[in-house]
């Protein structure tokens, strides 16, 4: 296991009281890359899945699944086949369980809040060429990971009453209208009236929102945007 997940302290990652048991994480992560059997991938599975980084008998994730993610990968990446597996099912419930109130959240870089399956989509898609392998699993599971679009606003112009946003986009932005959450500075503002005004083409990230009734200003070049429906799922 790396060793930048060995010195984790797990106890300090916030999760509901009564739900999230950290002491299980650092073990179930343990046992999970030297399993080398099914029996051991699935004492390492009971681990996280119980109650470590989700609960799946009642479907919620906790914050510390943000924090496993990457380990998680690294494992399904390099582990035996029943460790693989084991780590893909995990990270598939983790992004699609529900968070508990008040534990919906982790700390972005830039100091905001980012919603758990956001943060887990982003960690999901830096390792995009491993999962769109041969496994089934993994690419269902980038093909899930897209819904949990991000944009990165570089540039704004004026168009008509609104703006047209031009920067990187993560995953895909659905058809139709949509609302966002901006993150800039610290703060997080409610947009809405959002629609794609051209798609990134062949390889390229690049693509255009439509923001209606703002003004170029409003989007600074640096600014991120994911889905307002994330940051309202707390069970
Ligand atoms: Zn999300």
């Amino acid at each position: 296991m790396p060793e930048e997940t060995e010195t984790v302290d797990w106890a300090a990652i916030p999760g509901p009281p009564g739900w999230y048991e950290p002491d299980r994480v650092a073990r179930g992560l343990r046992v999970l890359s030297g399993a080398a059997d099914p029996v051991r991938a699935a004492e390492a599975g009971s681990l996280l899945g119980c109650g470590g980084i989700v609960h799946d008998h009642s479907g919620s994730v906790f914050p510390a699944a943000v924090t496993a993610a990457p380990p998680l990968l690294d494992i399904a990446r390099r582990g035996r086949p029943a460790a693989r597996d084991t780590a893909l099912v995990l990270l598939d419930e983790a992004l699609s369980f529900h968070p508990h109130a008040g534990y919906t959240r982790v700390t972005a870089p830039g100091g905001t809040g980012v919603p758990l399956c956001c943060a887990l989509a982003h960690h999901l898609r830096a390792h995009a060429d491993f999962l769109t392998g041969p496994d089934r699993r993994g690419r269902s599971l980038l093909a899930d990971a897209a819904a949990h679009w991000r944009f990165e606003v570089h540039e704004c112009v004026a168009d008509g009453d609104g703006t047209a946003a031009f920067g990187v986009l993560a995953g895909r932005f659905p058809e139709g209208v949509h609302a966002a959450e901006m993150h800039h500075g610290g703060d997080v503002t409610a947009l809405d009236g959002l629609t794609l005004a051209y798609p990134p083409e062949d390889d390229s990230p690049e693509a255009c929102l439509r923001v209606r009734a703002r003004h170029p200003d409003e989007l600074p070049p640096g600014a991120v945007l994911f889905p307002a429906e994330c940051g309202e799922r707390p069970r």
